[in-house]
């Protein structure tokens, strides 16, 4: 949303098959949904203001619903009529799980059906205790992206392939713990790659690195190896004196030859070639985390030229490929692949906490019911 318009309506979008599919059997379908943080009731994030775009979107009427009058309306509602209640979280108990709450929402349905993957990590109101008041189902994107990340994960064809990288290291951490075990090949690329050089002792020089982060960096290393799990640094980088586009200083270098006033900001043209040959030789390859800053010009060339060859095998059959997190979406974006993938996760939080190994509490309420 931007000036109290929808400008991105891909979420809208992804509800469609769920929604149509409903309406068109003759359901009343209320749609629950969350929009922003507020902590209280607040105009300025009233879905109200999504109705007429969903309407759009959707293609036949949308009434919006606001809770002071719920009961009521939806009395008068018949088969086929879509509807938008108020935002969840106008009730402080929705994020608390609170019973009462969602004894609320489940008395003005007969079915429960969630379609919000990327809200599935939460234990919510609207997503976890819910699901234990009514009959409960999963909707087609929700479907949808559990059988793409059971297929990439849970039973892969081998070999696989993870590629890790970004800037968000510490809380990525766990990620590479989980693949080590499940992967046989584990590419690590961004600042990512700057912690674990760093920790084997190179001088990374001024890069993104966290290099209190050594100790468990090694032990990831370790448990690689004891998995059989091959494990993929850059041995050339892109460095340079100054973070900004084109900037001064830029070359390639190997990675033992960083100096002390350089920053590593992309992985090298000779390895990132070197990691295309060995997605060739993959299965299933599951990314999250650009390999580069790729935001900035020319620091998005390894990230562009490995998600092109991963699209390339995909297309011709030879890979599974599931991607997902906010800038790789972006990243695959400007490199035009993002529909050449098998399956690209509109999640970021879930989506990570899937790669964790975690179970999630709105998929887990899902299978109990
Ligand atoms: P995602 O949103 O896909 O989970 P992250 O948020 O973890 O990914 O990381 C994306 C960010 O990482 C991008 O803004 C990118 O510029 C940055 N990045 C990648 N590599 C580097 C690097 N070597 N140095 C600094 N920033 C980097
Ligand atoms: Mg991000």
């Amino acid at each position: 949303m931007a000036d109290g318009e929808v400008t991105d309506d891909t979420r809208l979008r992804a509800t469609l098959p769920t929604v149509t599919e409903l309406a068109d059997k003759g359901a009343i379908v209320l749609l629950l949904a969350h929009f922003g943080r507020p902590k209280v009731p607040s105009p300025q994030f009233s879905l109200s203001r999504v109705t007429r775009a969903y309407q759009d979107v959707l293609g036949r009427p949308v009434r919006y619903v606001d809770w002071e009058v719920a009961e009521e309306n939806v009395a008068m509602l018949q088969p086929g009529d879509v509807a938008i209640l108020e935002n969840t979280r106008f009730f402080g108990g929705e994020e608390k799980n609170d019973p009462a709450v969602a004894r609320r929402f489940a008395s003005l349905g007969d079915l429960y059906v969630n379609d919000a993957f990327s809200a599935a990590h939460r234990a919510h109101a609207s997503t976890e205790a819910i699901a234990h008041l009514l009959p409960a189902y999963a909707g087609r994107a929700m479907e949808a992206e559990l059988n793409a990340l059971e297929k990439a994960l849970g039973r892969p064809e081998r070999p696989v392939a993870a590629v890790v990288g970004g800037a968000k290291v510490s809380t990525k951490l766990e990620v590479l713990r989980n693949l080590v075990a499940r992967v046989d090949h584990l590419i690590i690329g961004g600042g990512m790659a700057n912690t674990f050089l760093a920790a084997r002792g190179v001088d990374v020089g001024r890069s993104l690195a966290e290099r209190d982060l050594a100790e468990t960096a090694l032990a990831i290393l370790a448990a690689a190896e004891r998995a059989s799990c091959t494990v993929h640094l850059p041995y050339d980088v892109v460095v340079a004196t100054a973070f900004k586009p084109n900037p001064p200083g830029l070359r390639t270098a190997n990675v033992h030859e960083v100096g002390a006033d350089e920053m590593i900001l992309d992985v090298g043209p000779a390895a990132v070639e070197a990691l295309a040959d060995v997605l060739k030789t993959c299965r299933t390859l599951v990314w999250n985390g650009p390999l580069g800053a790729f935001e900035t010009p020319p620091f998005e060339r390894a990230t562009l030229r490995l998600a092109q060859t991963a699209a390339a095998l995909t297309q011709a059959g030879q890979l599974v490929s599931v991607a997902g997190g906010g800038d790789t979406v972006a990243a695959l974006n400007q490199a035009g692949v993002a529909d050449d993938f098998t399956f690209v996760s509109t999640a970021g939080g879930a989506f990570l906490e899937w790669m964790e190994g975690k179970e999630l509490p709105g998929v887990r309420a899902l299978e109990v019911a």
